[in-house]
């Protein structure tokens, strides 16, 4: 059994979150000691000539974290696609339908609505910044197994028999979070069934730099612009069409498409191979424990219809970490209580008013009778012409700069 040396903080997950909260970490304190560890085998290297399957809608508040880490423009030169326009759809198959909700960056005075950017580029170019940093050590092929709390520090033990002794512990390790459920924090969760397959498509037409949402009877259709003129899909849907789906060919996929998208963009012309995964919602009761604290996926998700899983994440390691270094400069220990405290504060009432506002959206769109389907439509109708909310709507999507946490840098 090895015992490494004492750590200020160890990071469990090499997701977009770890390694965002170890990047911003390490910026803000040179001497601080942190350890990442990742059950995967290795780090992740982004291709240029093939189209990552897993991509996200990067909001500005996301892209402005990015930016002050220096990894915005190495972003910008590989590869991104901007959107600039929204347009979402009430079930198209729906008789009752007064047309389409537009939003448009313009109408805002912004250059576009976000962007859409690979998995693996943010990843790569994440790595390749903790390499150059110095007091962040990655140990891949570790999987966290007990926690033990020893007041004065934290002790991990992972799967592989070794043991890191750390004054705070921070879980990043996604939706089945180890971490969450060895500290025993029990979590509150928004109830439905849903999968989503994800692939990469080519369309007769042109996506034009616009989003499109398309509201189905078994769930949300996302089309999302990429460069070359393909769209990245995410279909959520129940499991077990999400099996038939996935398990279809590519002909039968693509007129499916085609149909869903009420040839929106002309036909599916192909598609990649596709991948799915299932979906849930909740929100962790509690943030922290003892000298432990989560953030990202590990303490709330989402449902993928408003692309903000990842964008809630980062402005989770943002407060987290302006927090540990108002706590550093004041020489106080970080696994504190009341410095998680704050922590949990700030971090879970933001993400409690986009989990209300996105399951929301979920619940309302997924009636389906015809009177719901007439006031979702009227709804929509009236939505559309008041510039008022349809702005606010937009800063929400765009992570609002305005917003006080980001004076947190
Ligand atoms: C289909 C789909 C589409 C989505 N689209 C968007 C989008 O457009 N925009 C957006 O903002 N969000 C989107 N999301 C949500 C987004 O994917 C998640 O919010 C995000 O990946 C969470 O990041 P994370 O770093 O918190 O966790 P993860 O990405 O899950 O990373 C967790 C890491 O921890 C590691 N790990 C797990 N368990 C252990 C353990 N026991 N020990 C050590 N390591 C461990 C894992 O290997 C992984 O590397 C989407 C989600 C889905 C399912």
């Amino acid at each position: 059994m090895k015992h490494s040396n004492r750590i200020d903080v160890v990071i469990i997950g090499a997701g977009i979150a770890g390694l965002v909260l170890a990047a911003l970490l390490a910026k803000h304190s040179e001497n601080l000691r942190i350890k990442i560890l990742e059950s995967n085998k290795s780090s992740i290297t982004w291709s240029k000539s093939i189209f990552d399957k897993r991509v996200y809608a990067i909001s500005r508040s996301s892209q402005v974290v990015f930016d002050y880490l220096g990894i915005w423009q190495d972003i910008i030169s590989r590869r991104i696609s901007p959107y600039r326009k929204m347009q979402i759809f009430n079930d198209s198959e729906s008789r009752i339908n007064f047309g389409t909700l537009n939003f448009e960056s313009s109408e805002i005075g912004e250059p576009d609505l976000g962007n859409i950017v690979e998995d693996s580029l943010i990843k790569e170019r994440l790595f390749n910044l903790l390499e150059r940093l110095g007091n962040v050590s990655i140990d891949f092929n570790q999987k966290i197994e007990l926690i033990e709390n020893k007041d004065k520090y934290i002790e991990i033990s992972t799967s592989s028999g070794d043991k890191f002794r750390s004054g705070l512990l921070v879980g990043a390790d996604g939706v089945n979070s180890s971490v969450r459920s060895l500290s025993s924090i029990a979590i509150k969760r928004h109830l439905f069934d849903q999968y989503s397959i994800v692939t990469n498509i080519i369309t007769e037409k042109p996506h034009n730099e616009t989003a499109y949402q398309f509201f189905l009877e078994n769930g949300p259709l996302a089309f999302l612009p990429l460069k070359d003129n393909r769209v990245s899909i995410v279909l959520s849907t129940s499991k077990e069409q999400a099996i038939h789906l996935y398990e279809s060919s590519e002909k039968y996929f693509c007129k499916l498409l085609t149909g869903f998208s009420n040839k929106l963009l002309g036909n599916v012309l192909s598609c990649d191979s596709k991948k799915y995964f299932p979906l849930c919602s909740f929100n962790a009761k509690r943030y922290f424990v003892n000298r432990t604290v989560l953030v990202g996926d590990a303490a709330h998700s989402v449902h993928p219809l408003a692309g903000q899983g990842i964008n809630m994440g980062i402005t989770d390691v943002v407060i987290l970490s302006s927090i540990l270094k108002k706590s550093l400069s004041a020489g106080l220990d970080i696994g504190e209580l009341r410095i998680l405290r704050e922590y949990q504060r700030e971090s879970r009432s933001n993400n409690i008013k986009y989990i209300f506002a996105i399951n929301s959206l979920y619940d309302i769109f997924k009636q389906s009778s015809n009177r719901s389907k007439l006031i979702k439509s009227l709804g929509m109708f009236t939505l559309n012409r008041s510039s008022y909310a349809k702005n606010i709507l937009m800063s929400m999507a765009l992570g609002n700069r305005r917003d006080a946490k980001f004076n947190f840098f």
